[in-house]
């Protein structure tokens, strides 16, 4: 009787990126179907491999995915709408385009991809497929029966993954001519009968046990399902195959009455995020005698677990339930953490030892188990040696930056005046005329742009080549915005690869990984910056070249930031410091630059939080911890400077229809919202909330290369004013443009201009 070990999922990116280097020579018709399925066998046998060499004794198969794992259902259950399957494409074309979309003019095909959403508090996107009250599910393709057999063969047995029933259905999308009180939770009957057929062909193949995830049950939504889960697993039990429902991202609060009582052989928990949810499951679980996988390891961040710790947690389990019963395993999947730090040759051996990639969580879980069962190996030694390390690490703080948190003051966060009073000094200071144009902030990112970027970094460029480079760049930028006639200026930032690293690698307290990447979408990845210590701005970072911009042209230059909430969201956090002091400390750093730019002439400075929707915590009765120190980190940020600097922001997601008042209470002088793809219900939110300050809903979506119309543009304006004041109307695009060609941002920005101009005249 031994506790043993688990893992819950793996990153698909495949060593050296192979997987999206593979799909993308795909799409680009460079290897044929045949050579991208060998490639991806090769992943799927490399990941299997490593998890096992890492001695885990539960390894996933049927997590592998090309695009999206819910995607992979829908297409597995065959819920491929129609405008897909009418356009002739290959089974796995259609797949793609239900990811990505599809146009080949020459070919007459043109079909919009599915809508894609955040995953729940990640920055990973799936993709959901539309569903309608006629949606039928049928097994088409079998891949987690392909996958188990697929491990089989190569020797290897793995618990097949898949989406729980009742987490499948509650995060696909009702189909937009669905009638109004449609869900797709209403279909869960017809759905059913095909999971039973899944497990009981994994069962009749030699399977153990399968996961069946349901992180839908770390929601709010969770404690209303109750009837639903005791009917679905109920049915899913006829299968006879043991089921671990896993729970990952949060806690299950009250569902866990329900939880304990479902015909399943183990659930699992996220103990990482919520430690204290095990008291009362182990209270739960003992006398129905199931099993408990403790989620200790974090899927979610890339620290190193403190295993002596963890193994106390455990040790709870195992005398409540016995060690048979005990399985130690991952808080999540690991897909939101790269694959291993063996390839980081750049990190010093010191900070190698605070960190844990997926394959040194593998071997973490691993190390734990064999630790529950009595031997605390030399793994386990040395990890007791590097956590004591870091902490030391942890106690050598800026103490100069610590003071300057400590000393915050409410006023801080105020700017010197009300919103009425200083919109009317920036309208003397900054003279812009009515529905006043601009843009988000980047320009396209053409490759001459990224060349000199890559030859600066590898030293073929000296820094005053490259200097003059982006000095070009911005010139031109400036140059052609003001042909095209737009009121308020931006440099174009040519000189950022990404919003949130360049800031990062300009502050003290980040370190960089050279392949840690991971997934946002389909075959995009990023490689977020990690917080290790105290964050401080050793000198001024944009103002240089907002400062140069600003000298080539007479009209209003826009500075640009990345925001607090944002740089540290798409970072990974330190963990031994709160979130809201590391906001902080950006803030305080971003303050300093703020009124740094001030001071050069800057008029107009926006601070970017597309990300402050998307760490909104999943339980609403987390909601104001979090708000309160997000809004404070922004306005502390923004509030150091006088009242004539019009201080602008800027939101991607048109869905924080929840936090509008809070985005209120940034008191920024200007936002702008990503509004095309949601017109109707952000126009009902206007009218709902109101909105006082300065605001630009999008006119047009940046995100497809489609030039809009001026009549288009026209008619979206004349709809805001019918819910927003003309003269708090500003006129820009959704978001930045640097993914855009040349070409067809000019064709749009021309178009925006004359609309704006009518509107002057019309509204
Ligand atoms: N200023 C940034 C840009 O224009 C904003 C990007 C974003 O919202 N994601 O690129
Ligand atoms: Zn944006």
């Amino acid at each position: 009787m031994s506790v043993k070990s688990a893992v819950l999922g793996y990153p698909r990116v495949g060593v050296n990126r192979a997987q999206k280097k593979a799909t993308e020579a795909y799409w680009a018709g460079k290897i044929s179907e045949q050579e991208l399925q060998t490639a991806s066998q090769a992943v799927r046998k490399e990941r299997w491999e490593a998890i096992k060499a890492a001695g885990v004794d539960i390894i996933p198969s049927g997590d592998f995915t090309l695009y999206d794992g819910l995607l992979d259902h829908s297409f597995n259950f065959n819920v491929v709408p129609e405008r897909f399957t009418k356009q002739g494409l290959s089974p796995l074309d259609t797949y793609f385009a239900m990811g990505r979309g599809r146009q080949d003019r020459a070919k007459g095909i043109d079909v919009a991809a599915n809508e894609m959403g955040k995953f729940f508090d990640s920055n990973y996107h799936i993709v959901k497929v539309d569903h309608a009250p006629t949606t039928e599910f049928k097994l088409v393709r079998n891949q987690w029966l392909e996958e188990y057999k697929e491990a089989k063969d190569l020797g290897i047995e793995t618990r097949p993954v898949l989406f729980g029933p009742i987490t499948y259905l509650a995060l696909v999308r009702a189909s937009r001519d669905a009638p109004a009180d449609f869900q797709p939770l209403d279909l869960l009957d017809k759905l059913v009968p095909v999971y039973v057929e899944v497990l009981k062909s994994l069962k009749e193949a030699g399977a153990q046990s399968v996961q069946l995830d349901e992180p839908i049950l770390v929601t709010d939504k969770a404690e209303a399902y109750g009837d639903l889960y005791k009917k679905v697993y109920a049915e899913l039990a006829a299968a006879e195959l043991p089921i671990t429902l896993t729970t990952a991202y949060g806690r299950v609060g009250k569902s866990l009455d329900y939880l304990k009582d479902l015909p399943i052989a183990s659930l699992h928990l996220d103990l990482n995020r919520e430690p204290q949810q095990l008291d009362a499951a182990l209270e739960a679980l003992k006398p129905t005698g199931k099993g408990i996988e403790l989620g200790l390891i974090s899927g979610r961040n890339i620290w190193k677990n403190d295993l002596a710790a963890s193994k106390k947690l455990a040790e709870k389990a195992v005398a409540a339930l016995g060690a048979d019963k005990v399985v130690v395993s991952t808080s999540s999947s690991l897909l939101h953490t790269p694959i291993s730090l063996k390839v980081e040759t750049k990190l010093t051996p010191e900070q190698v030892a605070w960190l844990a990639f997926a394959d040194e969580k593998c071997e973490e879980v691993a190390t734990l188990a064999a630790a529950l069962n009595g031997e605390e190996n030399e793994a386990f030694q040395k990890n007791t040696k590097d956590i004591a390390a870091r902490r030391e690490f942890e106690t050598t703080s800026d103490s100069a930056v610590r003071d300057r948190v400590q000393a915050i003051t409410p006023e801080m966060s105020k700017r010197k005046s009300d919103f009425s009073v200083r919109s009317k000094v920036q309208a003397e200071a900054i003279k812009l005329p009515k529905f006043p144009t601009t843009t988000i902030g980047s320009f396209p990112q053409t490759k001459e742009i990224r060349v000199a970027r890559a030859k600066f970094g590898k030293g073929e460029l000296t820094k005053e080549q490259y200097e003059k480079a982006m000095e070009d760049e911005i010139k031109s930028v400036v140059d052609i915005q003001e042909r095209l006639d737009l009121d308020l200026l931006v440099h174009g930032e040519p000189e950022r690869n990404d919003m949130v690293q360049y800031f990062g690698e300009l502050l003290n307290g980040f370190i960089f990984t050279q392949l840690g990447w991971v997934q946002s979408y389909g075959s995009r990845y990023v490689r977020p910056p990690i917080v290790v210590s105290d964050i401080s701005r050793p000198a001024p970072m944009t103002v240089r070249w907002s400062s140069y911009a600003q000298s080539v042209s007479k009209k209003p230059m826009k500075g640009m930031l990345t925001g607090p909430v944002t740089i540290l969201n798409w970072s990974f956090p330190r963990a031994d410091v709160s979130k809201e002091v590391q906001a902080k400390q950006l803030a305080l750093a971003l303050r300093d630059e703020v009124i740094d730019l001030a001071n050069a002439g800057i008029s107009a400075i926006q601070v970017d939080e597309p990300a402050i929707r998307e760490g909104l915590p999943l339980r609403k009765e987390d909601w104001d911890a979090y708000l309160n120190w997000a809004v404070e980190s922004f306005r502390l940020s923004t509030s150091g400077v006088e009242d004539k600097t019009q201080i602008h922001s800027h939101f991607c997601y048109s869905d924080f229809d929840d936090i509008f008042p809070h985005i209120q209470a940034l008191d920024a002088d200007v936002i702008s919202i990503e509004a095309s793809k949601a017109d109707l219900k952000l126009l009902d939110t206007f009218k709902e909330f109101g909105y006082k300050n300065d605001i630009g809903p999008g006119v047009y979506d940046i995100h497809s290369p489609r030039v809009p119309s001026e009549q288009e543009i026209k008619d979206k304006l004349a709809a805001f004013v019918k819910v927003i004041p003309a003269e708090r109307l500003v006129v820009n695009p959704d978001c930045g443009l640097k993914t855009r060609a040349w070409k067809e941002t000019e064709e749009s920005l021309t178009n925006l201009v004359n609309a704006a101009k009518w509107a002057r005249e019309n509204l």
